[in-house]
């Protein structure tokens, strides 16, 4: 039957069957069959009697449930998937009677993509080869639905080409033509044949069926006659099969923008539903950008304002006297004396600066100008235990402290609100309607929550005792320490002390006195803002992960949709890792598009807040990294699911999908 040379396909016995309920179709029963190089067999027989069954397992797009197939001598049953690929792109052509173009790109584009599986590229040039020898060199730039059936399945021939195979399988080529076309097609297909492919075909007309060399009839899933028309002349090109096996991952970055192009030409082609699944990343990001940065600046601002207290510093104040549990009426609370704070000084070893204040409300006049303000009496030590050493003038001294002169150290507001751009230095204003001298500014602070640090006016203790609040004890005496290790010895010598000093009953010590541990209270408010931005960031990330959930929903939509075009990436030979990677690449240019344009809002966002709230934000560039780099992985993690969803789709199920 053959020449004598060995058949290039060798079929023994193959069966295949479809269980459908509880029926059970033989699409297949036991076929043997071979066919020589350079053949040109036509299939015929009626509907369902099994060409297409027989066409797809002899096409390697799908595989029998028994016997043996023998491809170039080569028996194929133990190959994997992606074996099967390789050896179908380097072997095999495919022309399918639905054409199984991709809608969205040229007839050049859909000519070349085979290439972009073995080639690793879209050379155009040979494409635009091929496209000429089916005689459509002037519909190159056509996309695929503007051209009429007949062009299309040339375009379908010149791809099946691309790769030089040896063997051209068409299903039912023309059965979707007009009988013009179908002429053309066959005449194609003929010419191929003398070129030396090895043609097997379809038919459901007799005439197209009595062209071929050799007419294969079909029933219920046997062959029912077998006739040579035509002899065979010994031009058959080469038979061997290509021994070059790269099935393994070979990830190259020339696939990789290729694949990136055609990714953004997709999400390009379904524009609301690419930008809805975008703004889904873009909400999370800018939200975690957001909060971050306002976590972050709200801890900022507290740091700050801690560093400008020393960490070795204990605050004394009283507390209220109690009686059987209830506060006596005022004036009897235990009040702190300058005594006290000079005692502190000479008794406790460890203590280098004991420091009395008061505090008060006033009125502070200059020219006509008029400003409410808060007092507080303070002695020397005030400007360097609390980082306010004055950016103009000076600070007071002990002895204008023990002299009680008039001096007055004042905050940004005050200038502002009574100098306007004038220089205070040495300018004398009125407090509570006595003579200050102003000879200093103190250092901008900005505002601590509801408190502005810079509304302030600093006098000596001694000074605002006697003149300004007519008050002859201290509100509060702060306690620096040489060194942190002496704290909590201070802190005990200092409630001794003080309980001595004031006679206080066993009763009440609990309640006497008031002792604040600054470096106590600098750690829980650290750590309270740090949890709470930590919480922040955390809500901003589960929207960001509900973003990647929106991603999957519409990656797994576009599988579904795409289901042929997978089908027919893989029937010209893309390998799984080839569809995985497609579709990765997709979702990962979503989220990361969403990702970067978050960022931008979030940085938005956080500018328009400093300016409209006063909030002290900052976007740190790690955070902005951070979040783009988790909106990357978004875009993997929930993009592997329905990407592997796809690649692991049968091609010829995938193909028969509607
Ligand atoms: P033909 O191409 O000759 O019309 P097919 O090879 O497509 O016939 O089908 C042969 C038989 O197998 C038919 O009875 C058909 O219904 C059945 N068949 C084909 N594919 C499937 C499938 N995926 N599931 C179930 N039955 C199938
Ligand atoms: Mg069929």
């Amino acid at each position: 039957m053959t020449g004598n040379a060995p058949p290039i396909i060798r079929l023994n016995e193959v069966t295949k069957t479809y269980q459908m309920g509880d029926t059970t179709v033989h699409a297949l029963r036991e076929v043997s069959l071979e066919i020589a190089a350079g053949d040109f067999v036509a299939i015929m027989g009626p509907s369902g009697s099994g060409k297409s069954t027989l066409m797809n397992v002899l096409g390697l797009l799908d595989t029998p449930d028994s016997g043996v197939y023998r491809l170039s001598g080569k028996a194929v049953s133990g190959l994997d998937e992606d074996e099967l690929a390789v050896l179908r792109r380097e072997t095999i052509g495919f022309v399918f009677q639905q054409f199984h173009l991709l809608p969205r790109m040229s007839a050049l584009e859909n000519v070349a993509l085979p290439l972009l599986y073995s080639k690793r590229s879209l050379d155009l040039e040979s494409a635009g080869h091929y496209l000429e020898k089916v005689d459509l060199a002037d519909r190159v730039h056509h996309r695929t639905n503007e051209l009429s059936g007949g062009q299309q399945q040339r375009v379908a021939i010149a791809r099946s080409l691309i790769n030089s195979p040896r063997i051209l399988f068409a299903d039912e080529p023309t059965g979707n033509l007009d009988s013009a076309s179908e002429k053309e097609i066959i005449a194609l297909l003929k010419k191929l044949n003398e070129d030396g492919i090895t043609i097997i075909l379809v038919t459901h007309e007799e005439e197209i069926g009595r062209q071929a060399k050799r007419l294969i009839r079909m029933r219920d899933g046997f062959i029912l006659s077998d006739e040579r028309l035509e002899d065979l002349q010994g031009n058959a090109i080469s038979t061997s099969l290509p021994l070059s096996r790269e099935t393994g991952a070979s990830f190259r970055l020339l696939e990789f923008a290729v694949h990136l192009q055609q990714g953004f030409k997709t999400l390009a082609a379904n524009k609301v539903r690419t930008a809805l699944s975008m703004l889904g990343v873009l909400i999370g990001v800018a939200a975690v950008i957001a909060m971050l940065a306002l976590g972050q600046g709200a801890q900022r601002a507290i740091e700050s304002q801690l560093a400008s207290l020393g960490s070795n510093l204990l605050v004394l104040r009283s507390g209220a006297l109690r009686t059987g549990g209830v506060a006596r009426e005022s004036g009897t609370t235990t009040r702190l004396s300058l005594e006290d704070a000079q005692a502190i000084r000479q008794e406790i070893p460890g203590v280098e600066v004991s420091a009395p204040m008061v505090q008060g409300r006033g009125q502070i006049a200059f020219s006509n100008k008029n400003w409410n303000t808060q007092i507080t009496g303070a002695g020397p030590s005030y400007a360097r235990i609390h980082a306010a050493e004055p950016v103009a003038g000076r600070f007071f001294t002990e002895e204008e402290n023990r002299k009680r002169l008039r001096v007055a150290v004042i905050g940004a507001t005050l200038v502002q609100e009574l100098f306007a751009t004038a220089n205070p230095i040495g300018e004398m204003i009125k407090i509570n309607k006595v003579n200050f001298q102003v000879i200093g500014v103190l250092p901008e602070k900005g505002s601590a929550g509801w408190r502005n640090q810079d509304d302030v006016v600093i006098v000596p203790v001694m000074t605002a005792m006697r003149r300004l609040l007519g008050k002859n004890y201290v509100d509060s005496i702060e306690i620096e320490v040489a060194s942190r290790e002496d704290l909590p010895s201070v802190e005990g010598a200092l409630e001794e002390l003080m309980i001595s000093r004031h006679r206080v009953p066993p009763s009440q010590q609990q309640d006497a006195f008031r002792v604040h541990n600054m470096a106590e209270i600098q750690q829980a408010l650290t750590t309270s803002s740090r949890t709470m931005s930590m919480l922040l960031a955390s809500i901003a990330a589960i929207s960001l992960l509900v973003g990647g959930i929106g991603i999957m929903n519409i990656m797994l939509v576009s599988v579904t949709e795409r289901t042929r075009e997978i089908g027919l990436r893989k029937a010209v030979g893309a390998r799984r890792s080839d569809i995985l990677i497609q579709f990765l690449v997709e979702s990962v240019v979503v989220s990361a598009i969403g990702g970067l344009s978050g960022i931008a809002l979030g940085w938005l966002v956080t500018v328009l807040l400093s300016m409209i709230a006063g909030w002290t934000t900052s976007v740190s560039p790690a955070s902005a990294l951070l979040s783009f780099a988790f909106s990357a992985s978004i875009g993997i993690i929930f993009g592997i699911y329905p990407a592997r969803k796809a690649a692991l789709l049968d091609p010829i199920e995938a193909l028969r999908r509607e």
